[in-house]
């Protein structure tokens, strides 16, 4: 770890804007986050249907902050030879750190593509490009909303990390035991890498519940009957929300987890607010 990063490993997570304003902000975001000295910062791809090009766009304007920035790029419905060119683009650029990842295919959308999970990608991405890249995967501790069962998920996951991959990054939870739960199984088939939790903040609870029944997360009885009990009171909201993830995060880092993954959805001041209720 470098001197200069933050003690306990923290990086954060953007989403590509699809306005001018929202550009303009990401920029204000970028450096209010810059200066808590993260280890990285990502940029999402696909969702919200951006396409990599924006990824890549939004991936130059973060890393001018001078923090190491990783485009996530996913693999399906796309041909092996549009994915080496955007290898070789990402070089060109001086990107060095990737996550990698199937992604979902756009309902009513044709061909798979020729790799068909992230295994393949990151061994692709090796293949290719050696040992260029850092390359992240993801991680599902409450399982993969298409696997059969947790164990099978977790072999799956155990393929992409040997595979090549460097560390992992989770989807998002609130329940402490289920992160341990699969860093134990994981560690239990081999996978010694770094699974960095990935920490969603709670602001606005009608869309944490839509996204959260698409991705399989799951929110606890108890969160979610406080936070139904708040209505539109989006600070009362935003409070317990606050309450709850840190000491979600306190308990992360003082049961091992080797860093915090925060998704931002481009907003500083809900993750700062957690981090600095955090000890270091
Ligand atoms: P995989 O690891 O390929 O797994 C997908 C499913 O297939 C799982 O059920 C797994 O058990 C199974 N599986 C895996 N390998 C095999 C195999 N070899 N044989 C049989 N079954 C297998 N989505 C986006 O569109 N854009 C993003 O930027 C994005 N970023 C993300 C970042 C993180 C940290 C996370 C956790 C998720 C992100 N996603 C993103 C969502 C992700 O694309 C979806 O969850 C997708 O459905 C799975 O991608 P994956 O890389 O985890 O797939």
């Amino acid at each position: 770890m470098s001197s200069h990063e933050h003690p306990l490993g923290i990086s954060f997570e953007f989403f590509p804007p699809n306005t001018d304003a929202g550009r303009d902000k990401l920029i204000h975001v970028r450096d209010e986050l810059a200066a808590r000295k993260p280890r990285f910062f990502s940029v999402t791809y696909g969702a919200g249907g951006s396409t990599q090009a924006r990824t890549r766009e939004v991936v130059r304007a973060v890393s001018e902050s001078g923090i190491t920035t990783a485009p996530h790029l996913s693999c399906i419905g796309s041909e092996k030879a549009q994915l080496r060119d955007l290898l070789a683009q990402y070089r060109e650029e001086g990107v060095e750190s990737l996550v990698a990842l199937r992604g979902d295919m756009p309902s009513g959308m044709g061909s798979i593509g020729e790799l068909r999970y992230a295994n393949e990608l990151v061994e692709f991405i090796r293949t290719e490009t050696g040992d260029h890249f850092d390359i992240a995967v993801a991680a599902y501790p409450e399982s993969h909303p298409q696997a059969p069962n947790l164990d099978k998920d977790v072999e799956n996951f155990a393929r992409k990390m040997k595979a090549g991959a460097n560390m992992a990054i989770t989807q998002y939870f609130f329940t402490a035991d289920a992160y341990f739960n699969f860093v134990d199984k994981a560690r239990a088939l081999g996978v010694k890498q770094p699974i960095i939790p990935g920490i969603m903040p709670i602001t606005n609870y009608t869309k944490l519940a839509r996204f959260s029944d698409a991705c399989g997360a799951e929110i606890p009885r108890w969160i979610r009957k406080q936070l139904e009990s708040y209505g539109d009171d989006s600070e009362a909201i935003a409070a317990f929300g606050t309450d709850v993830v840190s000491r979600l995060c306190q308990r992360l880092l003082d049961g091992g987890a080797p860093g915090l993954h925060f998704y931002t959805l481009n907003q500083a001041a809900p993750v700062l607010k957690i981090v600095d209720n955090l000890a270091g």
